[in-house]
Formats: structure tokens, sequence, C-alpha cells
């Protein structure tokens, strides 16, 4: 026998002995927040990894219960049924995720905005359900994240006017996986995938090394990426056309809404947001479909932490500032 066949066999005869070993576990749940949910943590101990993912997946159904607005007893649901009506005591976690909504829309310029579902409820992309231009124009007026109107004293959200709708579709995900993020890190897990559809964040590396996170190609399957990004204690959020879309006499019509027009937002086929949460990259990576490529990077350039990926209409791949030296390599 070869001495290294040899080594080799008397270290599996080690490892059969010993108990255990660490290694990385995977999860992948469908049907929570309507997308697929993957947790991947280095774990020394099996009975507490399983109990994290648990965890994870609690805080995920927690965040689908409350702002879902597929789900007439949610939070979020109540708000659109009665907030017109006056002043709205609404809980902290509800009441902070606006605040950060709020946040985004006057980042943006306005072009993240969750009142889009004042317009945006008139869609059904699965049903290939669009609205009319006469509706489309009724329904405008009330798409404006300045409708509304939040008052941290009281804790309270109310509607400027009738006809306003919220939904975080574009925001809630992102959020989710912070607060799985945050159940991993409070059970001392230091090395964790953490992504819900587009929206993904990491902590620690891979043993010196770090994730690699790829950006699908967003005219390919989904296996195929463009580029992938090494990221340490980051989070990612990838916006794309083709997520949720159908196709009608050459338009496409797709999940990303301008709030300006009320029609679907296609300067871009994709954006991906690189920063420190997922909250922050979900709100930020919707802005290039509807400002363009240009003024979007322009605006992700000088946000602090943060960095962008935009795949133009036609395939041209265009990196923000932080990430052009390590793409010229
Ligand atoms: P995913 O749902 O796969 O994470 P995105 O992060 O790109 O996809 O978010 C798309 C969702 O954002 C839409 O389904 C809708 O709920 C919401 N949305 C659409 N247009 C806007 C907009 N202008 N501002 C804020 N949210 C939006
Ligand atoms: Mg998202």
């Amino acid at each position: 026998m070869a001495p290294a066949l040899r080594t080799a066999l008397a270290a599996l005869a080690l490892l059969a002995a010993a108990p255990a070993p660490a290694e990385w576990v995977q999860r992948v749940t469908d049907g929570i927040m309507g997308t697929r949910i993957t947790v991947e943590l280095w774990w020394e101990d099996r009975p507490a990894a399983e109990a994290a993912i648990d965890a994870v997946l609690a805080a995920m159904r927690h965040v689908d219960d409350t702002m879902s607005t597929y789900k007439p007893t949610s939070e979020v649901s109540q708000v659109n049924a009665h907030a017109a009506e006056g002043p709205m005591r609404i809980s902290e976690e509800l009441f902070h995720v606006l605040t950060e909504a709020e946040k985004y829309s006057e980042l943006t310029d306005g072009a993240f905005d969750i009142t889009y579902a004042s317009v945006g409820y008139l869609y059904d992309f699965r049903e290939h359900v669009k609205p009319s231009e006469g509706q489309i124009e009724r329904a405008l007026p009330a798409v404006n994240h300045r409708h509304v109107i939040l008052d941290p004293k009281n804790r309270t959200v109310r509607f400027s006017q009738k006809g306003v709708r919220i939904d975080l579709g574009g925001i809630a995900k992102g959020y989710a996986v912070d607060l799985g993020i945050e159940a991993l890190q409070a059970r001392g897990v230091t090395r964790a995938y953490v992504g819900a559809g587009g929206d993904s964040r990491i902590i620690g590396d891979r043993f010196g090394k770090p994730w690699l996170v790829g950006i699908r190609d967003p005219r390919k399957g989904p296996g195929s990426v463009i580029t992938r990004i090494p990221l340490v204690d980051a989070a990612i959020s990838t916006s794309g056309d083709y997520e949720r879309f159908f196709d009608e006499n050459g338009v496409r019509y797709h999940h990303i809404i301008d709030p300006h027009t009320g029609h679907s937002a296609s300067k871009v086929r994709s954006a991906t947001v690189i920063g420190p949460y997922a909250m922050r990259t979900d709100g930020l990576s919707k802005t290039a479909f509807v400002l363009g490529p240009e003024k979007a990077m322009r605006i992700y350039n000088r946000i602090e932490d943060i960095d962008a990926v935009i795949v133009e209409l036609d395939g041209t791949v265009i990196y923000s500032k932080g990430l052009e030296p390590a793409h010229a390599h």
C-alpha cells in the first residue's frame, strides 16, 4: 500500500473513533415570505445548530405574519385598512421598519417608496393582470412616501389621505434576514449565511476564505452567474426583472414599480447592493430600476457603507467605486 494512502486510512479510522467533528450544516426551506430560505452555519454541536436554524425560521415566519399584505390579519394589513381614518398605534418593530423605509425614500430621491402599493396592488404578475392607464392615473396621487406620517412620541402611523396603501415587500426580506442573523449571534454562532430570496447576510468567513456569493446572469438560468463577490461580515441584495414578471406585446411587466409613473421600472436588468445590513441593501437595490444606472450609481457611490453592481439593459456590468480595484485585477 502506498504510504500516502496508508496515512489517509489511518486518519479516517481516527475520525470514526472521535466524537462527531464540527462541520458546515445547511437547511433550505420553501414557503416562508413566498421565497426560499437558506441557512448555513458552522456547528460543533448538532442539536444546538438545528435549534439555531429553527430560531432563524421562527424569526422569518414572524416577519411574514406581521408584515405580509397577503395576510389580512397582519399588522401591515390592519394599517392599510385603518390608517387613513386617523393615527394608529403600532408595534415598536413595525415602527422601526417604517422609519427605515422613510430613510431609503430620502436616500433614493423617492425611488424607493412603500406607497408604490397604492398602484401596485392593481397588478398580479402571476395572473398576468395589469391596471389600465385610467386606473393608474386615478391611483397615482396616493403614491408618495410623504403620505405616511409617523409620530415617534406616540408610536403611531397615519395616512394623510384615502387610497394610500403600503407594502413592505421591498424591505421585509432584508429585515427578516437581519433578525435571523441576530438570532444566530445571540446563540454564539460566528460563521453563518442566511438568505431569503434575493437578500442574504453573512457572519464571519469560511476559515480564512471569504464567502462567495454569485450574482445571477439576468438573462440566463438560475445557475448561471456573471460574477462572484467575496464577502465577510456583510449583506447583499439583488433585484432583478426576472424574479416576478410577464411579457406582453414586447413589454416586460415586473414587480418593481416606478412611484412616479405607476408602471414597471425597467431601466436596468438587475442591481446588486452590498452593505452592512440586509434591510439596508434590500431597501437600496430597487433604486437602479427606477432611476437608471448612472443616477443610481451616483447615489450608491455617495453612500459611505454601500457598494453596487448593476447589469444594464444591454448587458454591460458596472461597478461602484469600492469594487473597481478588485474588479480590475
Ligand atoms: P425580492 O422580493 O425577490 O427580494 P426585491 O428586493 O427586488 O425582490 O423587491 C421587490 C419588491 O419590492 C416587490 O415585489 C414589491 O413588493 C416591492 N416594490 C416594488 N416597487 C417598489 C418601490 N418603488 N419601492 C419600494 N418597494 C417596491
Ligand atoms: Mg429583496
